[in-house]
């Protein structure tokens, strides 16, 4: 057992090491090259969705691909070059080469004047910008003056990739395994994830199992919606399901459980997670993170959850989605441990074969007129074309600041036909004038009844 952990750890490292320098993003050559690389270990299918195609709510945007990127100052010195940390450049950046004023210039840097040493990740995927991220050390360092400015980048018609492999058992029922592959340079929020899942398969893939296994490499939220969309017809056969992110840091769990919150997956994960002794913490489901949020929404409501170490967006981890969540945060001893659970949850569900009983829970759908209905069940809507989301990506992890913006999300996740705007304003710990301000921005939008 001890020497096997070893490897295992070793080997997630020596996987997370060679995607670490690629620059993914949603779509894109990144995508691929990170998806050939994991189809080296176990075999992976490819697929490509193309540019325009709808999925529910959502259109596929262009693919995004990159070659270099870098800011020259006033005496020809490159001050920021993408060939250095690919989280210099706005991710999904248009192409620009311009010399442009300081004045100018700045209106397109992003820095973190609280963290001054280390580069955000910065994202605007659905509203053409070009940009620039940097240590704020650095960018008080720039002086006036005038500035050149290049991103040798693309943006056209193209398709969105995902990866997926099944593992078949002995019953159709599956559980489903989640992880997202759209992030450049991170490793806990990303990467953790992607080295975990393939090592999960590379264990399963020779072994005949009760359920079946299905792994997806999807980018995250666009990729989630699509994969929703381009297999609806089989969501009923997913009995239990986890979204695999954050998992290579040494601080303790995190489970945030299913949206039904008393699933098979909470209750198994709770008590693999008690009977190991190990420090742990439990979050009910909230309609935001990572793609449970798409996995469940009222129109699939799937019993998936998020087993994570230190959570996105919280104290525990202030290197989120920055520079510092580099290959130094990570720890092949958390990874090992992270592994072992998630084998142990998987060998559990499999024993108790839950789905031999399983009836397909009728959710009751209130014919109480009254009550608000989401209009748009399947997924999110997106909200972004609609106005009512930020514009870019990434960073803006400010509870208070985004208030407004998690009381719409929550109203829609709930509005099922079930629940008043108190018991959502229960719910979600978030005042009831709050919810009901959003409620009304979502009615006046045509995305509730
Ligand atoms: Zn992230």
């Amino acid at each position: 057992m001890e020497e096997n952990s070893t490897i295992n750890g070793d080997e997630m490292f020596q996987l997370m090491e060679k995607l670490y320098p690629i620059c993914r993003s949603i779509t894109g050559d990144g995508v691929r090259e990170t998806l050939e690389i994991i189809k080296k270990e176990i075999p992976l299918k490819i697929h490509e969705v193309p540019t325009e195609k709808k999925v529910f709510d959502w259109t596929i945007p262009k693919e995004w691909n990159i070659n270099d990127a870098y800011i020259i100052d006033p005496h020809g010195k490159k001050v920021v070059d993408f060939q250095k940390s690919n989280l210099h450049v706005l991710n999904y950046s248009i192409p620009i080469d311009q010399k442009i004023s300081f004045s100018e210039l700045k209106k397109h840097i992003h820095t973190i004047p609280e963290k001054p040493d280390l580069i955000p990740y910065v994202t605007s995927y659905y509203s053409e910008n070009w940009g620039f991220c940097m240590t704020h050390n650095n960018f008080l360092k720039l002086k006036e003056g005038e500035y050149t400015v290049k991103i040798d980048s693309k943006l056209e018609e193209g398709s969105l990739t995902y990866g997926e492999f099944l593992i078949s058992g002995k019953s159709e029922f599956e559980i489903l395994l989640s992880c997202y592959v759209c992030h450049p340079s991170m490793c806990n929020d990303n990467l953790s994830g992607i080295v975990l899942l393939t090592q999960i398969a590379k264990h399963f893939k020779d072994l005949k199992n009760h359920y079946s296994i299905r792994f997806i490499f999807i980018p995250e939220t666009i990729g989630a919606i699509t994969w929703i969309h381009q297999n609806e017809s089989n969501l009923s056969k997913i009995k239990h399901g986890l979204v695999a992110t954050c998992l290579g840091d040494s601080g303790k769990f995190t489970y945030k459980k299913s949206r039904q919150g008393n699933a098979e997956i909470d209750k198994t994960v709770i008590k693999i997670l008690k009977k190991s002794k190990v420090k742990f913490k439990t979050v009910d489901f909230f309609p935001w993170g990572s793609d449970e949020r798409q996995f469940c929404s009222p129109g699939f409501d799937l019993p998936i959850g998020s087993l994570m170490r230190s959570m996105y967006g919280t104290e525990d981890f202030p290197e989120y989605h920055t520079s510092g969540d580099n290959l130094e945060y990570i720890k092949k001893e958390s990874l090992e441990e992270s592994f072992e659970k998630y084998l142990e949850i998987i060998k559990s569900l499999d024993k108790n074969k839950p789905d031999i009983n399983f009836r397909n829970i009728k959710r009751k759908i209130s014919k109480n007129s009254k009550l608000h209905k989401n209009l748009i069940q399947k997924c999110e809507p997106q909200l972004g074309k609609r106005g009512i989301y930020r514009i870019l990506g990434g960073q803006n992890n400010n509870f208070e600041k985004r208030k407004n913006e998690f009381a719409i999300f929550w109203v829609l996740n709930l509005s099922d036909g079930t629940n008043s705007l108190e018991d959502i304003a229960n719910r979600s710990n978030l005042p009831l004038k709050l919810i009901e301000n959003a409620a009304n921005i979502l009615i006046e939008k045509h995305l509730l009844k």
